[in-house]
């Protein structure tokens, strides 16, 4: 691609990255030394730069703050054989941004302020992206409105930022989940489809209450009946029954995960039987009593395949056959890692070479 934004680069004089073990990576708390920034205002995309990563100034009234305009991708990197930056389905993380925009009256972001930041800031951040298996550098782009301003009402001024995160794995054991009945993410006609900052505040508390009983995650149900399965915590949530790969449909309430899609690639790829529809809590509790449910996994950018180990109804849990069973999600996971750090064939072109 050619470089068409011109990006004003103000480079760290004192790297933090000599400071790092990046043996021994936290999820989400280290950051690579710059990010991007551009302002939206009057109307256009302007003053494209990259500055060393730290805080920043936001006046109190930003709408951002008290309204929750704001909305994110997450999306990884992995280091090529000769240092390169292999990006993971760029394209369909800046499309989904350009999704959540819209629901969230947030501006239309072109295709070259998203690509050609993300490009330089891999370019200045290279070093950053961790080689060691099960890490990554994981991609925080987001947008949010950033009028002067505390009346209800879709803003005028935007920023838009990148911010990289050098991560280890997600989670280093298989999770135990808890179907919720009560509490609900997103409705059908709400913003669950959406990436906004706003989902993920109001899922904390009954992802607590469940933490306190011992599990990791939720397996949220449908807001109207519960009767539904929709995602596991944030991940999109995946079955195997009798050797068919079952997932449910996409709605208002679901997350189009891009991991999801390439899950489903995959499976059709090798002629598994895959089924998008609604899945009921009843069929999911039935297949764990009766045995004919023997994979289940959430599936995301930060956990890529996340085994579930358990799953708890009604005060009651469930287990699922040992993760070294797991034919399907095992063959996944591996061939999904191979891909994404180019030791493995990409049949689809989903890699990016940064
Ligand atoms: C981000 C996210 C996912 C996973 O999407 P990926 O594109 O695979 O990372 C699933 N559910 C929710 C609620 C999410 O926020």
């Amino acid at each position: 691609m050619v470089e068409t934004l011109k990006i004003q680069v103000q480079k760290t004089d004192k790297s933090r990255k000599a400071q790092v073990d990046f043996n021994n990576l936290p999820f989400g708390k280290i950051f690579a030394d710059h990010m991007f920034l551009a302002d939206y205002r009057d109307g256009d995309w302007r003053n494209f730069r990259i500055v060393p990563y730290g805080h920043m100034q936001v006046s109190p009234a930003t709408p951002a703050i008290h309204y929750g305009q704001s909305i994110f991708e997450g999306l990884k990197a992995y280091r090529g054989k000769n240092g390169e930056a292999l990006v993971f389905r760029p394209y369909d993380n800046w499309k989904r941004m350009n999704v959540s925009a819209d629901r969230m009256c947030m501006p239309y972001l072109p295709e070259d302020v998203f690509m050609e930041g993300l490009r330089s800031l891999l370019k200045h951040d290279r070093d950053w992206i961790p080689s060691s298996e099960g890490s990554s550098l994981y991609i925080r782009p987001f947008m949010f409105s950033a009028d002067e301003y505390i009346g209800i009402r879709p803003s005028q001024d935007f920023t838009f930022m990148i911010i990289n995160s050098p991560v280890g794995p997600y989670y280093s054991t298989p999770v135990k989940v808890k179907i919720e009945t009560h509490y609900t993410r997103a409705v059908e006609g709400g913003t669950g489809f959406a990436k906004a900052g706003g989902n993920y505040g109001g899922s904390l508390y009954p992802a607590k209450l469940a933490q306190e009983k011992g599990y990791h995650q939720l397996i949220w149900t449908d807001g109207k009946e519960h009767k539904y399965v929709e995602e596991s915590g944030t991940m999109n949530v995946m079955f195997v029954f009798d050797n068919t790969l079952v997932t449910p449909s996409l709605g208002d309430s679901i997350l189009r995960g891009i991991t999801r899609d390439s899950v489903l690639a995959l499976a059709k790829h090798w002629g598994v039987k895959v089924e998008e529809r609604r899945v009921s809590v009843a069929e999911v509790v039935d297949g764990l009593k009766n045995g004919r449910l023997t994979e289940a996994f959430g599936a995301g950018t930060a956990a890529t395949i996340a085994h579930i180990e358990l799953i708890g109804y009604e005060e009651k849990n469930y287990y699922l056959p040992p993760v070294e069973k797991r034919k399907f999600s095992n063959r996944v996971l591996q061939e999904l890692d191979g891909i994404k750090r180019g030791l493995m064939e990409d049949p689809f072109g989903w890699m990016e070479v940064f």
